[in-house]
């Protein structure tokens, strides 16, 4: 077996990455102090310790990058972002969800055209790129062929996804005229165009911008078109208590949005729920039963939603990652910052359980497992990403833990946890290329589209005609 893949193997390239402290996350959660990963084409074909690994590719004369015991991660994932707010980044600060939606991000997102959408990615592609993101799922913008150009120009893995509603208050005349039918269609066209694209790194699934704004249709068409095409639903869950309260009203079920959609048989493996923020216990256990993914976005929850209950999730075994939502409710587009904040609300929120904090609730084991592996199985992807085994794809990040930001380093995942910064990100992999080697990424130039994207975010503010009040006296 051994002997059939090194012959399988000759004739390409193999890199060796070694000397370097290994976080596997593998199922046996294998860390090597001094680690080395084999990687041919875009996979990964050997880990272990760094004499071993180099003993056994020596004969195919691999290229090897000596990592000086930095610090080798799998690339994070952001289960929620939106990369066309990208250029809406401070339009709305400081209001509420409805006047959020209704007076900003709804006019905001309207008025966009495809290039602006093309240019919000890349300009968010950089931030996630930066803070060590590999794979992230788009929570739903209007052009998904201007997201996906982007996405194969930064070379980052994406489930990518159209933002629809067919129904609700406050819809711009755009997107109110649309039909249930011209939703799903346009969405099936997309997978059509664009899934398993990019070398197998778009993924297209389908969206679900919120319940208030879907009819019933929308939401049972969806859940079959979806299943047809084996892709994931996409979907804000339980964001407010208006939301939950507008469910009941309109559908007669006793709690909200989570009981809503069990009973149309929507709540199921390929949902990524988006917040959850707003359920009972009961509502838990249906999460955890039906093997729903949560994407847990802690700062844009602090922002706008309240405290989702993740602990209760975690423990009633619901897969739970993290995701930065969008510039406009976060307003940073951090993995790692999540991760820290993810892991300081958690343990603060005991306060209103026990009437204490609990220092032990999501511990920094807990945390990296949401922004890796579990993020994995967020996305359905974690056959191939998530975790660095042989087998799966190269997605990995060289974190330098050396500077004043994370030295001393005691205990590795804790640092990595409560210390880290996207600053500490020095190379990011994905799919076997590097994408950014020493802090500068190597497939777009970040210049030139931070200077497009300050000029489009302007002439959009103008079209969409939004005005942001201020408080303070500028003269
Ligand atoms: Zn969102």
């Amino acid at each position: 077996m051994e002997d059939e893949r090194r012959r399988q193997l000759s004739g390409t390239s193999v890199v060796v990455l070694h000397s370097a402290l290994i976080v596997t996350m593998d199922p046996q959660r294998r860390v090597f102090r001094n680690g080395a990963v084999a990687v041919q084409g875009d996979t990964i074909v050997a880990v272990g310790q760094s004499e071993d690994i180099i003993s056994r590719y020596s004969s195919l004369s691999p290229q090897l990058i000596d990592l000086h015991g930095r610090f080798l991660l799998p690339g994070l994932i952001n289960t929620h972002v939106h990369t066309s707010q990208q250029l809406g980044r401070g339009i709305a600060d400081d209001v509420d969800l409805l006047t959020w939606l209704h007076h900003r991000i709804w006019p905001y997102e309207s008025h966009m055209t495809e290039d602006d959408s093309y240019l919000s990615t890349l300009l968010c592609g950089i931030e996630l790129i930066h803070s060590g993101v590999t794979c992230f799922a788009e929570a739903g913008g209007q052009h998904v062929s201007g997201m996906a150009r982007a996405v194969e120009q930064l070379g980052i893995r994406a489930c990518l996804t159209q933002s629809v509603m067919d129904a609700g208050e406050g819809l711009p005349a755009s997107w109110a005229s649309r039909t249930t039918e011209e939703c799903i269609q346009s969405q099936k066209e997309l997978h059509k165009k664009h899934h398993n694209t990019a070398n197998g790194c778009i993924r297209i699934w389908f969206g679900i911008r919120q319940i208030m704004n879907s009819t019933d249709l929308l939401l049972t068409e969806t859940r079959d078109a979806a299943k047809e095409l084996g892709t994931g639903i996409h979907m804000h869950v339980a964001e407010i208590p208006y939301e939950n309260q507008v469910v009941v009203d309109r559908q007669g079920v006793d709690h909200g949005t989570v009981t809503y959609l069990e009973k149309i048989e929507l709540l199921q493996s390929n949902l990524l729920a988006a917040h959850t923020v707003w359920v009972n216990e009961h509502e838990v256990s249906l999460l955890s039963r039906r093997g729903v993914k949560v994407s847990h976005c802690p700062a844009s929850a602090m922002k706008l939603l309240g405290f989702a209950p993740i602990r209760e999730m975690i423990d009633a075994g619901v897969c739970v990652s993290l995701g930065t939502d969008g510039a406009p409710s976060n307003n940073r587009m951090s993995i790692v910052d999540e991760m820290y904040v993810a892991s300081l609300i958690n343990k603060g929120q005991e306060v209103f359980k026990q009437g204490t904090t609990d220092p032990t609730a999501l511990p920094a084991e807990t945390v990296l497992e949401m922004a890796t592996i579990n993020g994995a199985k967020t996305v359905l992807w974690d056959n191939e990403i998530g975790s660095i085994e042989a087998g799966k794809k190269a997605d990995m990040i060289v974190i330098d833990s050396s500077s004043w930001t994370m030295v001393p380093v005691h205990d590795c995942i804790s640092s990595l946890v409560y210390c880290m910064r996207s600053e500490n990100i020095a190379s990011v992999m994905c799919n076997g290329r590097w994408i950014m080697i020493d802090k500068k990424i190597t497939t777009v130039d970040e210049e030139e589209i931070v200077g497009m994207a300050k000029k489009a975010s302007g002439h959009l503010l103008k079209r969409a005609a939004i005005q942001i009040p201020t408080k303070m006296n500028f003269l």
